[in-house]
């Protein structure tokens, strides 16, 4: 049974600085029921270190991102004075983070160690900033807690391990006090500091809501909801008040930023409703996902994926023979690669792969490529993106003569439809799908 806890996330540029914090401090103090607050590192900080894992930058470079790092957390001491409690945890961590940072990165385990330090300074300035608001606040290491395994840069949460840690360590406290804690980061099951992936801190809000059965989780950022496309990319692209689980996953899935890709998979598991609003004008409302079923359906959102390869396998032994795909994917799934679309024809079969920064899997593998030309013609391709079209029981016919009007000013080199009735997918140049992306939503979302 669902308690009356709520889950409150604040993203990094909520925490970027000393003002930001304390807009988001207002609005847990404006609501009884936020019990846990998952930070992010503030703006930039994550940047920061991902700069100095990388193992070849010289002494300089690295002494530029440690003093980007202390910069913003010295402009934001500055206007704080920590109780003793919190001054020493977070002159620890500072030493720690320094001392970790000085060492030339050897391993995944050494960059997940690194990495942590932003939501591990973050959610020490914060808890005072909620202190300083009168607010009981106790800062709460989440590596307690949040149990994954020991896939550093990726890690998975093991659900079960996390609800009975959580059960145990974080439910007892939130009677008593507001409880602050890190997204992103979590413990393998030797205590070794792990990540969830770049923009993780959502999923970690969803997963400790699961956890502690809460009966909302609400993600603070820098916009008031989820819009029809990012915002950034068009000035017309609207809020959307309501979206169902499923419209908001496929969102996430195909590129929408604001929400990590995994966040409504513990939500939907849990039937908790999750909000999406702007820590800067939280009067100005945003977006609810929940369970029910959209009341809309059509098309509701346009998103894009950059970064994606499109792989071709031809044969003429897939003419009449059974067996061809199932030996594609054998090879693909022994090489850890992961398909999002998939088409075929008589004698080929086209596929496409995330290529994103921080995909688990950043290439091919020349081996994998290898076993596969072994029986087919292999063709890759790079930068091209995925652009999907989001929403429930979409229809091609009632869209086929504005989406032909808006493609065939491109070069299109995939279509998929089908599979779902939430989303219609297709793949473009990198470099035009900007302009489809614009196009599509001038076509298709701007009408009404
Ligand atoms: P945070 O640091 O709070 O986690 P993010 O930068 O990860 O924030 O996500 C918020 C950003 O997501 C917005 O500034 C916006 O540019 C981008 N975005 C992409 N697609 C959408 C969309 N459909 N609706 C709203 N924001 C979107
Ligand atoms: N700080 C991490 C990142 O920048 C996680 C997050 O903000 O969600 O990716
Ligand atoms: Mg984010």
């Amino acid at each position: 049974m669902s308690s009356s806890f709520i889950v409150a996330k604040f993203g990094g540029t909520s925490l970027a600085d000393f003002d930001a914090m304390f807009r988001c401090a207002q609005i847990i103090h404006d609501d009884n029921n936020v019990r846990v607050v998952a930070v992010s590192a503030s703006a930039g900080v994550t940047n920061h270190l991902v700069a100095l894992s990388h193992k070849d930058i010289s002494d300089a470079v690295r002494q530029s991102h440690i003093d980007g790092v202390l910069a913003i957390q010295n402009n934001i001491l500055a206007k704080l004075t920590l109780d003793a409690d919190l001054a020493t945890l977070f002159s620890q961590t500072l030493a720690d983070f320094e001392q970790c940072a000085a060492l030339t990165s050897t391993s995944e385990q050494h960059n997940d160690e690194l990495l942590s330090f932003g939501e591990r300074l973050s959610s020490c300035l914060f808890t005072q900033v909620l202190r300083d608001l009168g607010i009981k606040a106790e800062r709460f290491d989440v590596r307690s807690v949040l149990k994954t395994d020991a896939h550093f840069g990726k890690a998975t949460p093991n659900v079960a391990q996390t609800r009975a840690a959580a059960l145990e360590h974080l439910v007892p406290l939130l009677n008593e006090t507001v409880v602050v804690t890190q997204g992103f980061i979590g413990s393998d099951q030797h205590g070794r500091t792990t990540t969830l992936g770049r923009g993780g801190s959502d999923y970690s809000a969803a997963l400790l809501a699961e956890a502690i059965d809460a009966c909302s989780v609400h993600i603070w950022t820098d916009v008031v909801g989820i819009f029809s496309t990012d915002p950034r990319l068009c000035q017309k692209a609207k809020p959307i008040p309501k979206l169902s689980f499923d419209e908001a996953a496929e969102m996430a899935t195909f590129g929408a930023k604001v929400l990590h890709p995994a966040t409504i998979l513990p939500a939907s598991r849990a039937g908790i409703s999750v909000f999406v609003g702007s820590s800067r004008a939280p009067e100005q409302g945003g977006t609810w996902i929940e369970k029910e079923k959209s009341q809309h359906p059509g098309i509701r959102a346009v998103t894009q994926r950059k970064n994606q390869i499109l792989l071709t396998l031809k044969s003429p032994e897939m003419l009449l023979a059974s067996g061809f795909l199932a030996r594609v994917f054998t090879i693909l799934s022994e090489y850890n690669i992961s398909v999002d679309l998939v088409t075929t024809s008589e004698i080929s079969v086209a596929l496409t792969l995330d290529n994103a920064p921080n995909a688990s899997r950043p290439e091919l593998d020349q081996a994998c490529l290898q076993r596969l030309s072994e029986f087919c013609h292999v063709t890759v391709e790079n930068n091209l993106t995925l652009v999907a079209l989001v929403g429930s029981e979409i229809q091609l016919r009632q869209h086929e003569m504005n989406l032909m009007q808006v493609l065939a000013d491109f070069n299109i080199r995939m279509i998929c439809h089908g599979a779902s009735k939430h989303n219609l997918c297709f793949l473009v140049e990198q470099s035009e799908s900007d302009a489809v992306v614009q196009s599509i939503h001038r076509r298709l979302l701007e009408v009404c």
